[in-house]
């Protein structure tokens, strides 16, 4: 049974690579019947802000994924960790460093010019003289002095890191306020989880955190720390390729099954299956399977997904989801049709809303490159004509197939070639000239609406620009 989290820091919008170790950590957390926990790493006053944290709460809204707890705060902890602080310092396992900005700096200067890595050379860990005056000290942890931090990373196998690759580091700054590495062990430890999946950003964060696990005798969990996202060219991924607010998916019309589908296969495989629904994921992701290199970006992918799931939710599902776009097609008394017609071709929702609207909405105007090629001197009396079968099939034409068996007929006794008579009519009763078959569109405005749009695109000669 693993217990998981999420703990982003609220200093912007939730991103997709957030979210894709968001969904690794639920995914595993509800496969051992564990529990997925979401906390939110707030104690950095200055970059956090409350709208982040509202946007990451409306992500995780969005995509379904709910924390088995209250989200935890980490600003509303400060007399835990302040308590924990304490401990350290009264066993020995902390103390007060009084070291100034001013000698700070000239240790990183010095150890820049010898080629040394920035490192505290832990000069007060056993001072006990007389603290400086006007320094308030900060709190640095006893980190081990010589030996190494080991541990076993769930993707990235094996890990050691020598004494001297971790200081005495801050746990405390000078106002009291408690450091990043200090807070994620307490309360990793404390919330009791048994797994942490995090980016591999975090990577050289774990030894750190794993000396304040031992400090205070608190269980080392297993890490599993995930290579990032980059944009197809193996570059890290920007806003413009993707790296975007995960609410800015749902404005471009994307399922949010389609997103974790998407994000699900970015970073692990089972086979070369694509498709993932809720359960497959469930029954088949691991985080072992997690890839050790980083992983590629690739919208087309998305957006193809994004098509598969358009087409296979219900109609009704669809129409709740367009009423974010402002289309209402749940009151049309043909909306079945309509969306069975045009969610064949569409891969996102905005695209599914245009082909709505391009069919259901009367014409605006005329597409006049359409209307310079196919409205010839005879077309508009070849459309009289038409409207004329219309009229006398007006209660039977209810199907693409009623339509279609009145118009071949017509066709053919006039001695027509198809686009000669379904250009005009896509024309008229569109606009446009590449919607979908004529005896679809027929058929879902009716004949009586039918009739009416191409009487009035004859009546306003399409808009053509008389010579
Ligand atoms: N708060 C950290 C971040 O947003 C994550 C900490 C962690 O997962 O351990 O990057």
């Amino acid at each position: 049974m693993a217990i998981t989290r999420f703990a982003p820091s609220p200093t912007g919008y939730l991103h997709i690579g957030g979210l894709r170790t968001a969904l690794y950590s639920y995914l595993w957390a509800k496969k051992t019947n564990g529990e997925f926990k979401l906390r939110i790493e707030d104690t950095d006053l200055q970059r956090n802000s409350e709208d982040a944290v509202k946007a990451i709460i409306e992500a995780f809204d969005w995509v379904g994924m709910d924390s088995d707890c209250e989200v935890e705060y980490q600003s509303k902890r400060t007399d835990i960790y302040a308590k924990y602080i304490d401990q350290l310092l009264e066993e020995g396992k902390a103390y007060k460093c009084y070291m100034s900005r001013e000698e700070l700096d000239a240790l990183r200067a010095e150890q820049e010019a010898n080629k040394q890595n920035p490192r505290y050379d832990g000069r007060y860990r056993d001072f006990d003289g007389t603290p400086p005056d006007g320094i308030e000290p900060v709190i640095r942890i006893k980190a081990p002095l010589d030996g190494t931090i080991k541990f076993e990373d769930g993707v990235k196998g094996s890990m050691s890191f020598e004494a001297n690759q971790v200081d005495d580091f801050v746990i405390a700054r000078s106002n009291g306020m408690p450091t990043y590495n200090f807070v994620v062990a307490i309360d990793d430890a404390l919330m009791d989880m048994t797994d942490v999946l995090r980016g591999d950003d975090h990577l050289t964060n774990t030894p750190k955190q794993i000396v304040v696990y031992e400090a205070l005798g608190f269980k080392v969990p297993k890490f599993f720390h995930i290579p990032m996202i980059n944009n197809p060219q193996g570059k890290k991924l920007s806003k413009r390729d993707g790296a975007m607010d995960v609410m800015e998916y749902k404005r471009l019309g994307y399922l949010p099954e389609a997103l974790l589908n998407f994000l699900v296969r970015l970073g692990w495989s089972n086979g070369d299956q694509e498709i993932f629904s809720m359960d497959e994921m469930l029954e088949l992701f691991n985080p072992s399977n997690i890839n050790k290199s980083a992983s590629a970006y690739n919208e087309e992918k998305l957006k193809w997904l994004n098509g598969h799931y358009i087409k296979n939710v219900s109609n009704e599902r669809l129409c709740e989801e367009l009423k974010f776009f402002g289309c209402e097609i749940h009151g049309h008394d043909k909306k079945e049709m309509v969306l069975d017609l045009c969610k064949e071709r569409a891969t996102t929702l905005v695209e599914l809303d245009d082909a709505i609207s391009n069919i259901i909405d009367t014409p605006k105007s005329y597409n006049q490159k359409g209307v310079k090629k196919f409205i010839k001197e005879d077309t508009i009396n070849m459309l009289e004509n038409y409207t004329q079968i219309l009229k006398d099939n007006i209660d039977t034409l209810h199907l693409p197939i009623d339509v279609e068996l009145v118009t071949k007929p017509f066709i053919e006794e006039n001695g027509l070639k198809f686009p000669q008579l379904f250009q005009p009519i896509r024309i008229s009763l569109t606009g446009g000239i590449q919607a979908p078959s004529v005896f679809d569109i027929v058929a879902v405005l009716g004949a009586k609406e039918s009739i009416r749009r191409i009487t009035v695109a004859i009546d306003k000669n399409f808009d053509k620009e008389e010579v």
